[in-house]
């Protein structure tokens, strides 16, 4: 007894779209295409037709693009076994993809009998495609993750070389324990400012910590540091961010502020001079801490100046600040000579 009837057959090719054919070509005569009812309405056959119109509508509605395929096909039918997958029209549902395989029926000896299958892979295909695209947006979008990731690389790798340039550049211009700017520096930017930028007014302040010998024989050079710390940090945040500030020497800061009229300098010495009482202790003792400041005011009437002879007004300020108590400040107007 056979596994499957009749019918359950039926079912099963009805279900999976395949339909069953049969193509007789005899010399001379026009061929003659059979078809049970699954491969009619594969074709989109609805009305009753003789064999040879069936062949005529099946080849009339062979996708022009692949008529070229499907005749090689079906001269390799008649040879034997053949198998093609085509795209046919069908005449409701558009284009269908075919898979159709056939082969000759040796028992048949008057004529060349082929016997065969059509099957509507449509499904298929799209289904295949679709794991196409998908795939193919899996492998963009891991393209893409990559190149964002190398992107973030290059950018942290870019920011981080700035970094250390501007770290470096920072270390080589300043001196570390006051963040201020080192002598050199100090005069080759001032001299460049002086020079290209000719300002209308400036100032120059002389700054020294006084009794300093004291402060680190009676606190030590560890209190001592922290006192020049201190002092640096009270002119980087009482001064205009473009002024230039230096660690002229040991205890000696030198300030040059950028257009700033007279009246203005008086203040900020004023200010300054306010700030800079201090005091310190430890277990070795307790010292007040104070400043003198010479200052000296310029303007363009005076004509180009350079910073060397500011600072050296500047200083002579200082010296009398300096012999005359000290913890004050004085200014002077640069006269040129
Ligand atoms: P004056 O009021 O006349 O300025 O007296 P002074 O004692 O402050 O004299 P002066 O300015 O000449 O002395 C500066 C001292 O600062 C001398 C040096 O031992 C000390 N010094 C210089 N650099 C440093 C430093 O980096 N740390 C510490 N702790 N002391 C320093
Ligand atoms: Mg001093």
């Amino acid at each position: 007894m056979s596994l499957f009837s009749r019918n359950d057959i039926e079912n099963m090719l009805k279900s999976s779209h395949i339909g069953l054919w049969k193509l007789e070509c005899e010399e001379g005569k026009q061929k003659r295409f059979y078809a049970n009812d699954v491969m009619d309405a594969l074709l989109g056959i609805d009305h009753e037709v003789t064999p040879e119109e069936r062949t005529e509508f099946h080849i009339s509605r062979v996708h022009p693009d692949d008529l070229e395929l499907f005749g090689k096909y079906a001269e390799a039918l008649t040879k034997g076994y053949a198998e093609i997958i085509y795209r046919y029209i069908h005449p409701t549902e558009g284009i269908q993809f075919v898979r159709c395989s056939g082969r000759i029926d040796t028992s048949v000896k008057e004529f060349v009998c082929i016997k065969g299958m059509h099957q509507d892979i449509t499904q298929t295909i799209h289904l295949e495609n679709e794991k196409v695209v998908e795939q193919r947006i899996h492998e963009a979008e891991s393209l893409a993750q990559a190149a964002n990731q190398l992107k973030d690389e290059y950018i942290e790798r870019y920011l981080e070389e700035r970094r250390d340039k501007f770290l470096y550049l920072y270390q080589s211009q300043h001196d570390m324990m006051t963040k201020t700017l080192r002598k050199d520096v100090f005069l080759e930017q001032a001299k460049i400012y002086l020079q290209e930028e000719k300002p209308q007014r400036v100032a120059v302040i002389f700054i020294d910590i006084d009794f300093f010998k004291e402060v680190n024989d009676v606190l030590g050079h560890v209190m001592g540091d922290k006192v020049i710390a201190d002092i640096a940090s009270i002119i980087r945040t009482s001064v205009a961010n473009k002024d230039l500030i230096c660690r002229y020497g040991g205890d000696e800061f030198c300030v040059l502020m950028k257009e700033i009229p007279k009246a203005k300098l008086l203040d900020k010495l004023e200010f300054l001079n306010g700030k800079f009482q201090l005091d310190y202790g430890n277990e070795r003792g307790e010292q007040h801490v104070t400043c003198s400041m010479g200052a000296v005011h310029y303007d363009a009437s005076q004509g180009p100046v350079d910073i060397v002879k500011l600072i050296e007004c500047a200083d002579v300020c200082l010296y009398k600040v300096k012999g005359s108590g000290r913890n004050q400040f004085c200014v002077s107007d640069y006269v040129k000579q």
